[in-house]
């Protein structure tokens, strides 16, 4: 049966493999041009504290609507960048917005964190942490303004590079907090717990998404945020929608939550008027 379905599969598998390079390569030609012409914005998404709704700090999400291919989600945008090497310039871009805002805000008197999500092909970049420091400098931003999500993939290839490491030891040094993203979705190793400066574990929205359907997801949860807790990390859960989940991850101890229950990224401008309203109430 397989060899009678062969010649359609055949014919339309190298139908849609040909799409998706086509695909590929026009988001590639976009790119370039849209990082060229400055297309790309930064919208920041805010993490509050679970019990007062203070706002931490905001993660930098990079956002791209082209002209003639419309919106390009990070999600397609950031494994093409890394194929193509355009990450480096998304990144450089991505820092530079971040630490501008961060030290705007700071200037207006609010000090808020702004996260940045790096890769660990942006990383193997020698020079990561001396860009990052000059754009510090640069834009007037303080140094503990500034956090950085990486992926337990990123920990796992950062165990065997010591350059990687030694990188995020010289911004650590410098105040610079790094923040495990994605945790639990990846490649479990804790060796890197004890390599890395880890400060804030933030468990992948995939796990909050599915916290409501099973007591065995809710034990999962609640042991996830134990082992934060136990090595003195702060514990930051993504992707929560409702009520009934920010309740519950209160209760096992989680001390900051993400997500559209308390608002979708939004531009800069938006951040600032939703932090001085809350003030003001
Ligand atoms: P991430 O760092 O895990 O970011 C969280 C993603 O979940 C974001 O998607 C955010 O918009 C979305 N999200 C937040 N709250 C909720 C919620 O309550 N429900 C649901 N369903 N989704 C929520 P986004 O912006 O599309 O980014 C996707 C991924 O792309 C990010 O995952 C990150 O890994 C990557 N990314 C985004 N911007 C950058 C960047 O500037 N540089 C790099 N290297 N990666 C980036
Ligand atoms: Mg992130
Ligand atoms: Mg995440
Ligand atoms: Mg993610």
């Amino acid at each position: 049966n397989v060899r009678e379905a062969g010649g359609d599969h055949i014919v339309s598998l190298s139908n849609a493999t040909h799409k998706a390079i086509n695909r590929k390569s026009i988001i590639e030609k976009r790119l370039l041009l849209a990082l060229n012409q400055q297309n790309l914005k930064v919208f920041y998404q805010p993490q509050v504290d679970i019990h007062t709704g203070k706002v931490l700090a905001v993660e930098a999400l990079v956002r791209w609507e082209d002209e003639e291919i419309g919106v390009v989600s990070p999600d397609e945008l950031i494994p093409i960048a890394e194929e193509t090497g355009l990450i480096n310039n998304i990144g450089s871009f991505v820092i530079e917005e971040a630490c501008q805002q961060a030290a705007n805000w700071h200037k207006e008197g609010l000090d808020i964190k702004v996260t940045i999500n790096l890769s660990v092909r942006e990383f193997r970049d020698k020079n990561m942490a001396k860009f990052i420091l000059s754009t510090l400098d640069k834009t007037n931003c303080p140094a503990n303004l500034i956090q950085i999500e990486f992926t337990e993939k990123f920990a796992l290839q950062a165990e065997a590079e010591t350059s990687i490491i030694k990188q995020m030891r010289k911004l650590n040094d410098k105040g610079i907090v790094f923040i495990l993203d994605d945790f639990g979705t990846g490649y479990a190793s804790f060796r890197y717990m004890q390599l890395l400066p880890i400060e804030v574990l933030k468990i992948d929205q995939t796990f909050i998404h599915s916290l409501l359907q099973s007591e065995k997801t809710q034990r999962l949860i609640h042991g996830m945020v134990q082992f934060g807790k136990s090595m003195n990390l702060t514990v930051l859960a993504e992707g929560v929608e409702t009520k009934e989940q920010q309740q519950l991850l209160a209760e096992y101890g989680c001390d900051a939550i993400q997500g559209y229950l308390i608002s979708k990224p939004v531009p800069g401008a938006a951040i600032s008027e939703l932090i001085e309203e809350s003030m003001n109430i």
